[in-house]
């Protein structure tokens, strides 16, 4: 039955929806992933010491205003409400509210303002006339100015992406809203949660139907093209075509978990803390802040906090985790030609961030990854005419 078997390389978002999906609708799937464990970037399990949950890639905070996205995954979890918001360590100043808000002007400038129209007009003081936003530099300073957007943006963009605000596209900074009163939601969606028992077990269930067959710890190898009716590879894609084009470029993560002492962690008020001196840590997680699902150890007096710094991914030694789409478009120009090569296949699909070097969040994934499938099945997609 292997040449009607399909292959699903990944059991990340884009892989396990996908065969979820596909499973759903009768196909045989056979999921491979080279880590030992499914749930891709979304990992998470219990703090062996603490027994705090941790997601083992940084914190994963699931928002969406699909509809449809909820209602497909909530068959395999049920939610617990969460609203994310972050704060910045800002030299001097203390934790102010990221996005900018009307507290974070109000703590940078050491002003009273009360509504829109006062933050406005401070604001426009400031302001930079940029004819052309083509860069994340100009947004920001269009919106901000120059000292807000050095001190917010700059330097934790030059941590985060290796790369000067003036090589970034304004849609890296764009992600975030733009505010004027004192809310302090980091995400607009009309659905923000974590899934209750966690993302492990999200994907357990997921996984769980006789038409899946996972295999971990196994890789992709080229072999297997030829033994499967159809291959969807969540892998980065140049490294399916041996970088032959050259290598496109991804920023990694590397997780420096710790303890920390529960009187030192008073001050750490808000889940995330984004760091933004511009020193190697770009955020840091106090996990014990998220709602869990925890089974804390009595008595240990520590809890677990993780720090996040950023580097160049080096290829076939680094996970990849952030495409980088710089402002002059080189990324996406490789990237066109890689997938120019995979359309030419028969019979192979790329999905997911690496897959097809975007951007995602889990939410766009699960959509994308429910797309292909209803696509690949012949039915009609949402949002695509019949
Ligand atoms: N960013 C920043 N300062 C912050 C938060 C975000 O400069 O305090 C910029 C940075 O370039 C970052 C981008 O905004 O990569 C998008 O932030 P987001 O939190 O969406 O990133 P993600 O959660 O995907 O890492």
């Amino acid at each position: 039955m292997a040449g009607d078997e399909i292959l699903v390389v990944g059991a990340g978002f884009a892989g396990a929806v996908l065969a979820r999906e596909l499973a759903d609708h009768g196909r045989t799937v056979r999921v491979i992933d080279r880590r030992d464990a499914s749930g891709g970037n979304a990992h998470d399990s219990l703090d062996p010491r603490t027994g705090y949950m941790v997601h083992r890639y940084g914190p994963h905070i699931f928002h969406t205003s699909s509809g449809a996205v909820v209602d497909w995954l909530s068959r395999f979890t049920a939610w617990t409400p969460y609203r994310h918001r972050v704060r910045a360590l800002v030299d001097g100043r203390g934790l102010l509210p990221v996005p900018i808000n009307l507290d974070t002007v109000n703590g940078f400038f050491g002003t009273t303002l009360r509504t829109a129209a006062e933050m406005d007009a401070l604001l426009a003081q400031h302001r930079v006339a940029h004819p052309v936003i083509r860069t994340a530099r100009d947004y920001a300073e269009s919106i901000y100015g120059r000292d807000l957007t050095e001190l917010f943006f700059a330097r934790y963009t030059r941590t985060m992406w290796g790369r000067e605000l003036d090589a970034m596209p304004a849609s890296v900074l764009s992600r975030l809203p733009v505010r004027r009163d004192s809310r302090d939601g980091y995400f607009e969606d009309s659905f923000q949660a974590l899934p209750e028992q966690g993302y492990s077990a999200l994907f357990r269930r997921m996984l769980d139907h006789p038409g899946i067959r996972l295999e971990l710890g196994t890789a992709f190898a080229h072999a297997m093209l030829a033994s499967h009716g159809h291959v969807f590879l969540s892998m980065p894609i140049d490294e399916f075509f041996g970088y032959d084009e050259g290598v496109l470029p991804y920023r990694a993560v590397r997780f420096r978990d710790g303890y920390a002492p529960v009187g030192d962690l008073a001050g750490h008020t808000v889940p995330t803390i984004n760091l933004t001196d511009g020193g190697p840590v770009t955020r840091r997680t106090r996990w014990s802040l998220y709602p869990g699902p925890h089974h804390p150890v009595p008595g240990t007096g520590v809890e677990p906090v993780t720090d996040e710094l950023p580097g160049e991914a080096r290829p076939g030694e680094d996970e990849r985790f952030y495409p980088v789409h710089a402002a002059d478009g080189g990324g996406e120009a490789l990237y066109r030609r890689y997938h120019a090569r995979a359309q030419a296949l028969q019979g192979v699909t790329f999905i997911g961030r690496c897959g097809t070097f975007r951007y995602f969040d889990m939410h766009q994934v699960v959509a994308a990854s429910l797309g292909v499938a209803r696509r690949h099945l012949g039915l009609p997609v949402a949002g695509e005419a019949g």
